[in-house]
């Protein structure tokens, strides 16, 4: 690491030319430079200051579901681009091939410590994981199936909110999905991670039995910057973050990613 302590000295533009692509990766947060692998092996969590860096929906399923125990539903819905928005049917065949999915949520069955669980994971890496009427029909099928076989919900979230293409279409899915909540009587754990934000956060994500955040995560409805606006106001240190929305009781639990698996089945096994 010796080297590196230099290179911070003679200036982080210079460093940033000599970093071999791929092996090492700045923290977002406290600006570290860290080894690639040992990041990966620590769950993509930051060794010096915990931060969290954004991983997609393949991680998760990992991380949280029974290996080889996914079986993912409803991969043929499309989008019907209802407003014919300019641009937005290539938008989605870039975001397929980059993402290699097929919308900005994958739903399915799948088991966590052998227990059977519906499931529903979001990938901000595809249109931000934005919610269309793609992403909100398959999150109320996840539901109404749990609803049908009794089976508790999991949802991991991350997303900018509404997908502006879809307009009001995209805004229905907020009623869509909170509905079909409404009906379910299994326990339903539904985790945020950075960002869960608007439209998605103001239905599905925020209605959890269980709410678990992860640390730092950015959590709100409207963004710092256009809320700051709006008031005229500064806003509190850390506001809209994970840890400040524990203490302000909007969220049960902020629990770190290496922790999650465990948090769950415990949950699971006292819920069910
Ligand atoms: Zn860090």
């Amino acid at each position: 690491m010796k080297w590196f302590q230099i290179r911070k000295k003679i200036g982080k533009e210079s460093a940033k030319k000599e970093i071999p692509d791929g092996l090492w990766i700045k923290c977002t947060s406290c600006d570290e430079i860290l080894y690639k692998k040992e990041v990966e092996k620590n769950l993509m969590v930051c060794s010096k200051c915990n931060f969290h860096f954004r991983v997609n929906s393949a991680f998760y399923k990992k991380l949280l579901l029974d290996e080889g125990s996914f079986t993912s539903f409803d991969e043929n819905i499309q989008t019907a681009d209802p407003l014919q928005f300019k641009g937005y049917v290539k938008k989605i065949e870039a975001a397929r091939k980059e993402s290699s999915l097929s919308e900005a949520v994958i739903t399915g069955e799948a088991k966590i410590d052998g227990r059977d669980v519906e499931v529903a994971i979001m990938d901000f890496s595809f249109i931000g994981g934005s919610m269309g009427s793609v992403v909100g029909e398959r999150v109320r099928r996840a539901i109404e199936r749990a609803s049908k076989q009794s089976l508790p919900l999991l949802t991991v979230n991350a997303s900018g909110g509404a997908r502006m293409h879809e307009g009001i279409f995209s805004l229905m899915q907020m009623a869509k999905t909170a509905t079909a909540l409404n009906k379910l009587k299994t326990p339903y754990i539904s985790i945020l991670t950075n960002p869960t934000t608007a439209g998605v956060l103001a239905s599905y994500a925020s209605l959890g039995d269980i709410l678990i955040a992860e640390p730092g995560a950015l959590i709100g409805f409207a963004g710092p910057r256009v809320i700051k606006q709006t008031i005229k106001k500064e806003l509190p240190d850390g506001f809209q973050r994970a840890e400040f929305l524990l203490e302000h009781g909007l969220i049960d639990m902020i629990v770190s990613r290496k922790n999650l698996k465990d948090t769950i089945i415990s949950l699971l096994s006292h819920l069910c």
